[in-house]
């Protein structure tokens, strides 16, 4: 499945919508949230486009194109790792990371925990919570969540740093459902921030192209954009790696 996207992408032309770049900076201003812009599938010159134009936090979901890119950008960029991370591709992904957004087990924690001890450094994190209906999307239950931090599992692990939730909501025209969804991972990323967590915790991504300025007005901070300042993607990579 990789190898079609990895021949995809690299023959794909520069595509970048500078203009709608910059409506959505403008757009967060007031929010005071961050934009990742999310270029899977896209090629390198498309992120060096836009870096040209002042972005430095990109997103990327399959490890392998990640791993190839990062190798191509020797620039300053902060990449976030957005996809679904399996265990045994950790190890690949630790040193290149600024933030993993995906965490949905404890074993992947874990697992993170113990390559950033080898490479003697601390990896912030995102715990990814299950909001949407669909049962295809990955993370954690809010009551997981909670009883995470009230054990001592995370607090043990010394060689990662919770930094706050990432979410996806179902993929629907309802804006209602949406809200309601992003309204309640608002609700227990404050519950966290003020109950439960001691070290610095002020991350709430969440928020894609189609929703995105529903999730500014329940309380996101980071939006993950890809399709709208890249250009559509192919159905396939959709898939999970
Ligand atoms: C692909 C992806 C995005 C960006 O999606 P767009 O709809 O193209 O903006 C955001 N978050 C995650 C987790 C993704 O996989």
């Amino acid at each position: 499945m990789i190898n079609t996207v990895f021949l995809f992408y690299i023959n794909m032309d520069t595509q970048v919508d500078i203009e709608r770049y910059e409506q959505i900076l403008e757009e967060l201003k007031p929010y005071d949230a961050q934009l990742i812009a999310v270029s899977k599938t896209k090629p390198v010159s498309s992120v060096l486009r836009l870096y040209a134009h002042g972005q430095r936090d990109f997103g990327e979901n399959y490890v392998q194109e990640f791993v190839d890119k990062a190798a191509q950008c020797t620039h300053d960029i902060k990449w976030h790792f957005i996809g679904h991370l399996q265990t045994n591709k950790v190890k690949q992904i630790v040193s290149l990371t600024h933030l993993i957004h995906g965490i949905d087990s404890i074993k992947l924690l874990r697992e993170v925990n113990k390559q950033s001890a080898k490479l003697n450094t601390v990896t912030p994190v995102l715990l990814q919570v299950h909001i949407a209906e669909e049962e295809t999307k990955f993370g954690f239950t809010d009551d997981d969540i909670v009883s995470l931090f009230e054990s001592e599992i995370i607090s043990g692990l010394e060689h990662v740093h919770v930094r706050g939730l990432m979410g996806m909501a179902t993929l629907t025209s309802d804006r209602q459902q949406i809200k309601k969804e992003f309204k309640g991972l608002f609700h227990l990323y404050e519950y966290c921030r003020k109950q439960l967590v001691r070290d610095k915790f002020d991350v709430l991504s969440m928020g894609m192209t189609a929703d995105y300025s529903i999730a500014l007005d329940c309380g996101s901070n980071m939006i993950r954009i890809g399709s709208a300042l890249f250009g559509e993607r192919v159905k396939a990579e959709e898939k999970d790696e």
